[in-house]
C-alpha cells in the first residue's frame, strides 16, 4: 500500500482577494473551488490547482481576514516546492516574479520566492515521469506553467520520529539530501527536513497549516487501521466534500492528512465551471444567504481573459 505523493497543501491567508489575485494572476493556477471552512463557515476555503483540479497540484487556503503575518517554526512546513519543465521555465519565472515585485533568489536549478504574506515557494526542474498538472493562463506559455508539487520542506521537533513515521508507517523511501519520498502508482512527492530556526513559529497568514498525502477510498480504511495499530492519535475518516480525510500529527509536529482521490472537485458540476460559484457542503446549503453575506465578494479571476484564449478543454 503506497501513498500517491502530496495530494494537497493547505495554508492560511489574511486577505482572500489578494490571495486570489496572486495565485491565479501571478502564479497562473486555476481557482478550482471557492468554499467555506467547514469548521468555521464564516471564512473562505479557497482551492487552486491545475486545469482539472487533480490531486498533486492542489494548494488551498483558509482565510482568516486580517490575520497577522505568521512565521514558520519548528513543527511546521516552511516551503512548498513545485515542478516546472525546464531551465527556460526557471528563467521565465525569475523574470515574471521580479516583474511582479517578488524578491527572487536564483540558485542552482531553482528559483525561490515568497508570496505577499511570506509563504515560501521554490520552483525546480521536474526530473520525474509523473503527469504534469498544469493550468491555462493567457500570459504563461503552457511549457512554462507550474506542473504540480515536488515536495515540502519542514522543521521537525523530533527528526528521528518524523523519519520513523515516514518510513515505517507511510512507506516512504529515504533519499539523498535528507528527503523522504512517498511514491505510489500515480505520483510521488517528498518531505525534507531542515534545521529549525531559533525563533518560535506562529501559525498565521503566510504559513502552511497541513500537508495531505494521496490515497484512495479503496485503501483509506487500511491506512486508518495502520494508524490505529501503531497507536497514532488521529481524526478517523472525515468527509471533506471533495475527498475523505484522516488527520494526524507526526512526531515532529507537522499536521499530516491522508486524503482520497474520490470524489474529486467535479462532484459539484462540470470541470468547465470549477471555481465559479461558492460551493457549500450540503448541510450548509439551507443557510446559503447568511453564509454568502458574511464573505468578501471575490471576482472571477478569468473574467478579463482575452477572448482569444482557448476554451477550457476537458481532457479527463
Ligand atoms: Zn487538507
Amino acid at each position: 500500500m503506497r501513498l500517491d505523493g502530496i495530494h494537497h497543501i493547505t495554508a492560511i491567508t489574511g486577505d482572500a482577494r489578494r490571495n486570489l489575485d496572486y495565485y491565479t494572476r501571478v502564479l497562473g493556477l486555476r481557482l478550482t473551488a471557492k468554499t467555506v471552512n467547514q469548521d468555521q463557515p464564516s471564512v473562505y476555503h479557497l482551492f487552486y490547482g491545475d486545469e482539472l483540479a487533480r490531486p498533486g497540484a492542489d494548494l488551498t487556503f483558509f482565510e482568516y481576514p486580517g490575520a497577522v503575518p505568521g512565521r514558520a517554526g519548528t513543527g511546521m512546513v516552511h516551503r512548498i516546492v513545485w515542478r516546472i519543465a525546464s531551465d527556460d521555465a526557471l528563467a521565465f519565472w525569475a523574470d515574471r516574479l521580479s516583474n511582479h515585485g517578488s524578491e527572487v533568489h536564483r540558485g542552482d536549478g531553482t528559483v525561490r520566492f515568497a508570496d505577499f504574506e511570506g509563504l515560501e515557494h521554490e520552483l525546480v526542474v521536474d526530473s520525474t515521469n509523473d503527469e504534469p498538472l498544469t493550468a491555462e493562463h493567457p500570459e504563461i506559455p503552457a511549457e512554462f506553467a507550474l506542473r504540480g508539487f515536488e515536495g515540502v520542506r519542514a522543521y521537525s521537533y523530533h527528526p528521528d520520529g518524523t523519519a520513523a513515521v515516514l518510513e515505517s508507517l507511510m512507506a516512504a523511501g529515504r533519499r539523498d539530501h535528507g528527503r523522504w519520498e512517498v511514491r505510489g502508482g500515480k505520483r510521488g512527492g517528498w518531505l525534507a527536513l531542515d534545521e529549525p530556526p531559533a525563533e518560535r513559529g506562529r501559525q498565521s497568514a503566510g504559513t502552511v497549516h497541513h500537508v495531505a498525502w494521496g490515497t484512495t477510498d479503496a485503501e483509506q480504511g487500511q491506512w486508518l487501521e495502520r494508524l490505529n495499530a501503531a497507536r497514532v492519535p488521529n481524526s478517523g475518516v472525515i468527509d471533506r466534500h471533495y475527498f475523505h480525510s484522516i488527520y494526524f500529527r507526526e512526531p515532529g509536529g507537522v499536521l499530516f492528512e491522508l486524503a482520497t482521490e474520490e470524489p474529486g472537485f467535479t462532484v459539484d458540476g462540470p470541470v468547465e465551471e470549477l471555481g465559479e460559484r461558492i460551493i457549500l457542503p450540503p448541510w450548509l446549503e439551507s443557510q446559503r444567504g447568511q453564509v454568502e453575506a458574511r464573505l468578501t465578494p471575490l471576482p472571477d479571476p478569468r473574467a478579463d481573459w482575452p477572448s482569444t484564449t482557448p476554451a477550457v478543454t476537458s481532457r479527463a
